[in-house]
This record gives structure tokens, C-alpha cells and sequence, in this order.
């Protein structure tokens, strides 16, 4: 186990000069945690380097004075299973806690169990150690794929654990809800829903056996002994531009030695094109965290504006505030790469570039920023992080 105990997460500010403070630390032992440093920097320092760090005389704020401890905290809290509830199904109790893979896969075999006239468990290919990229469809009064596909990714990235619980959170809500409530009812009737919610289960098992702040998946490269790619970064489309990923084996957005060259993104592939061909993708979401933001493409070209740019910018901006009415929680929106940083052979500019969604975004999750406590959300915000979606994705799927 990949031990964080006694790091220090600070906060440095990069006043666009990224290069100069990467200068001043390169000789400490640092985790860095965040890629939208335009303005900032978030890094873990080792225990002993501490010291050093804090002599440098950088402006900083801590975010957390123990990482480790606050992941021992996080990990304390993993349930067992619980009861199943009147609909046999877990309660809203499920989302109090994080939990195990395994018990997730348990979680949507219940739900299909419980709503059997308006689900199915599908499979989407096997990671690198085949394991089930399994997802659940759901449907109305159409009948099983008779709609334009939603279609919502979640734990491309290993340590984004929120992702997880927030699309569970979206599932159980449209199927509870679906009877109940005439807004759900008609969003239900209006789309089919293929819900992936482990895009990366090698990773995300990691994160639970061996490196909490993994992101890539698990793949080894010949000739290195660094482990994993990014598979937001290795998507078949534009994936040679240079700039928006990384072609060293050892960073953290290395994209692979040629395109979709990862198991995981093969078998999204073909369950993609599949729902292309049949009724078409009318909104793709990959889920991520930590940020706070609702990103539309591109992500290869900060210059290029996405198709129907206006009317995607109008229904995120809707989306941000109807997530704000929550808790009063801000997200930011626009173009990825203008707003964030580039990407390339991510899987946003590869719906809309190639697979024909009409929609297709990237929303990163609560919190804003490592004081919020970063990839380690404390268990106690999963609920209003999966409400403030919940919320908008009510007002989004009426209105686009
Ligand atoms: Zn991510």
C-alpha cells in the first residue's frame, strides 16, 4: 500500500508562471494533484520535505495537514453491504459511504432485480485484468431501445471515486422516481439510459488495494516499468495533435502508443458505435472530479468553437444554476480547452468529432478545490454532490 501518511497538501499559486514554481520544488519529493494549474497548484509534500517546502517562502494555503490521515478516515468508512430496503434494493443510506467494487457490481444487480420491466445489466468489453466494464440500460414505455441514447461514463480516472456514486445516485432516482413522478417519467419515456459506472475498474480496485490517488489504468508498456495510461487520453480522434496529453509512460495523462491501444477504450469503442448506428447519442457525459465544471468541447483546439456552440453554452449555463439552487455549489462552464487546459484523445471530442453525439460533456465534480478535500471527498458531501447533479440533470434532460 502507497502510504500518503504525513504529507502535506498545500496550495500554490501559479499566477500563469507554472514553470517557475515547478522550478523551485523540483527537488522535493511532491505528488501533484490537479492539471488546471493556470492559476494554481495543489501538491502533496512528503513527510520529509516538509520543511524544506515551507522554507521556500512560497505564498500557500494547506489543504490538507495529514493526507494520509484523511484517507485512513475514508477507508474506515467503507460498508459492508447493507439490508435491502422496500424495494429491495439499498436504501438512501448506500450514499452516506463509499464502497468496494465489488459491492457496486452487487448495487446494480440489485437495482435490475428490483425494476426488471425497465432495465438491463449490459457489458461494455474487460479492462486490462478482465474485469466487467458492466453498465445498466434503462428505458420507459417505449420498450428496451426504442429512444436516443444518454449516455454517462463514470471512474475513467481511478481516484475520482465521487463519479461512481453520483451516476448511482442518477440511476436510483430515474428508477424510483419513474412511477412516482410525472418529470421523471417523461424523461424516461423520452431516452434510453446506458449508465456505465466503472469506464477503469482496474484502477478503481487499486485505489482501494494499493494507491488511493491512482488515475490511469493498469496496463503495462514494454521497455518501462511505469504502469498505466490514460484512457481519456487515448481515444481514436485527434489523438496525434500534439500538447494534450503525454507521451511519457511514467505522467500521469500518458496517451499510449497509438490510438485506443487500451482494452478499456476498445470495448467502449465498439459499444459506442453500436448506439450510433442504432438511435443515435443525443447526450454523452463523462463524469470526473475534482473542479467543479461543465466543459463542452473541444478539447484539442482552444480556438475552435464546438457545433451549435450558443445552444451549448445556453443549456450549461442553465445547468449551472439550476446545480446552484441546491446548496448554492458554482460551476463553471465553456469550451474545455479554452476554460481548462487542452486534451487530446478525449473521449468528450471523440462522441461529438466521431460518434455523432449531440451533446457531450465533461462535468467535474464537487469539490472545487484539495480544501474541499480534492479526490478524498468527505462521505458526508456524496449525498449533496449527488443531489446538485440530480437536480440538474432534471432540468438538462427536459431541456435539451
Ligand atoms: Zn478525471
Amino acid at each position: 500500500m502507497v502510504t500518503y501518511d504525513g504529507y502535506k497538501v498545500f496550495r500554490v499559486p501559479t499566477h500563469q508562471d507554472l514553470e517557475a514554481v515547478k522550478g523551485r520544488i523540483s527537488t522535493l519529493n511532491t505528488v501533484s494533484l490537479n492539471l488546471d494549474n493556470k492559476e494554481h497548484l495543489d501538491i502533496a509534500v512528503a513527510p520529509a520535505d516538509v520543511t524544506a517546502f515551507e522554507d521556500l517562502g512560497l505564498k500557500t494555503e494547506v489543504l490538507h495537514k495529514d493526507l494520509g490521515a484523511d484517507i485512513a478516515v475514508e477507508a474506515a468508512g467503507l460498508g459492508k453491504y447493507p439490508e435491502l430496503g422496500q424495494n429491495l434494493i439499498p436504501g438512501l443510506e448506500w450514499f452516506d459511504s463509499y464502497h468496494l467494487y465489488a459491492d457496486h457490481a452487487q448495487y446494480f444487480k440489485d437495482l435490475a432485480k428490483a425494476f426488471p420491466k425497465n432495465t438491463e445489466i449490459f457489458s461494455a468489453g474487460t479492462s486490462y485484468h478482465n474485469q466487467d466494464m458492466f453498465g445498466i440500460q434503462l428505458w420507459g414505455k417505449g420498450g428496451k431501445g426504442s429512444k436516443p441514447a444518454v449516455y454517462f461514463h463514470g471512474t475513467v480516472h481511478a481516484r475520482e471515486w465521487i463519479s461512481t456514486m453520483v451516476v448511482e445516485y442518477i440511476t436510483y432516482q430515474l428508477l424510483t422516481n419513474y412511477n412516482e413522478d410525472e418529470t421523471v417519467g417523461s424523461i424516461l419515456d423520452a431516452y434510453d439510459f446506458y449508465i456505465i459506472p466503472f469506464v477503469n475498474p482496474d484502477g478503481f480496485v487499486y485505489t482501494q488495494t494499493s494507491d488511493r490517488l491512482w488515475r490511469k489504468n493498469r496496463q503495462p508498456r514494454s521497455g518501462s516499468s511505469c504502469i498505466g495510461t490514460d484512457i481519456n487520453r487515448n481515444w481514436p480522434y485527434k489523438w496525434s495533435v500534439p500538447g494534450g496529453a503525454s507521451t511519457n509512460k511514467c505522467e500521469q495523462t500518458y496517451k499510449g502508443e497509438a490510438e485506443a491501444d487500451t482494452p478499456e477504450v476498445k470495448g467502449l469503442l465498439d459499444f459506442t458505435k453500436a448506439l450510433t448506428n442504432d438511435k443515435g447519442i443525443k447526450l454523452f457525459i463523462d463524469w470526473h472530479s475534482y473542479g467543479q465544471y461543465i466543459l463542452y468541447p473541444w478539447g484539442y483546439d482552444c480556438s475552435l468553437a464546438a457545433p451549435n456552440a450558443k445552444h451549448q453554452d445556453t443549456l450549461a449555463a442553465g445547468l449551472s444554476s439550476k446545480i446552484r439552487e441546491s446548496y448554492g455549489t458554482r460551476f463553471r462552464y465553456g469550451g474545455s480547452c479554452e476554460i481548462l487546459y487542452a486534451t487530446t484523445g478525449d473521449s468528450t471530442d471523440y462522441m461529438t468529432g466521431v460518434a455523432g453525439a449531440e451533446l457531450s460533456w465533461t462535468i467535474e465534480l464537487t469539490p472545487q478545490s484539495n480544501g474541499g478535500g480534492g479526490f478524498i471527498l468527505p462521505a458526508s458531501q456524496i449525498l449533496p454532490s449527488a443531489k446538485e447533479q440530480w437536480e440538474g440533470m432534471m432540468y438538462l434532460l427536459l431541456a435539451m
